[in-house]
């Protein structure tokens, strides 16, 4: 196909999350359609990209991680979208969501953090048959629906489940909001 009349556009997604909870897995499936069980914890900052095509523009979708906590503002700023992930097995991690979302409006200080697009993932429902589940589905529909609505969905990096579903969502929202 010919891209070259299309318009091109970078979009920056932030991935924010506690440690461990599969930003990096998330990332893999959707990018190069990799799962990998080995814990990898590394260090500075990942950035990956794919691209896609919503109507007639040609997207570029950077997604990035944060490895270090000392990274500063210039990670966060002129982020087009911002993910939250949590584990739905690990309540600890559905509680941080406030605290990623406060540290992302401090660091990327958006023009309008009330209508700043976010995304939550809970991710990991595919564990223990969903036997481990420690975060209701409702729980986590009711935090983002009292927050302006954030759109919400749920995972599992490992059987590349709703995946690809929630990063369109993301890419679609920072189209939007672009515009
Ligand atoms: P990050 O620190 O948030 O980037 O988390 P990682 O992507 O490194 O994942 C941490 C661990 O959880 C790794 O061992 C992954 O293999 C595992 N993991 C990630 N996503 C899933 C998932 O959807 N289901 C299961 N069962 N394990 C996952």
């Amino acid at each position: 196909m010919d891209f070259s009349m299309k318009r091109r556009t970078l979009l920056k997604v932030i991935v924010l999350g506690d440690s461990g909870v599969g930003k990096t897995s998330l990332m893999n499936q959707y990018v190069y359609n990799k799962f990998n069980q080995q814990y990898k914890a590394t260090i500075g900052a990942d950035f990956v990209t794919k691209e896609l095509q919503i109507d007639d523009k040609l997207v570029t979708l950077q997604q990035g991680k944060k490895r270090f906590q000392s990274l500063g503002s210039a990670f966060y700023r002129g982020a087009d979208c911002c993910v939250i992930v949590f584990d739905v097995n690990i309540q600890r991690s559905f509680e941080s969501l406030s605290n990623w979302r406060e540290e992302f409006l401090k660091q990327a200080d958006p023009s309008d953090p009330e209508s700043f697009p976010f995304i939550v993932i809970g991710n990991k429902i595919d564990l223990d048959g969903g036997n481990s589940r420690m975060v209701p589905e409702k729980k986590a529909r009711d935090w983002c629906a009292s927050r302006g609505n954030i759109p919400y969905f749920e995972t599992s990096a490992k059987e590349d489940h709703n995946v690809d579903e929630a990063f369109l969502c993301v890419a679609k929202t920072a189209v939007a909001c672009e515009r």
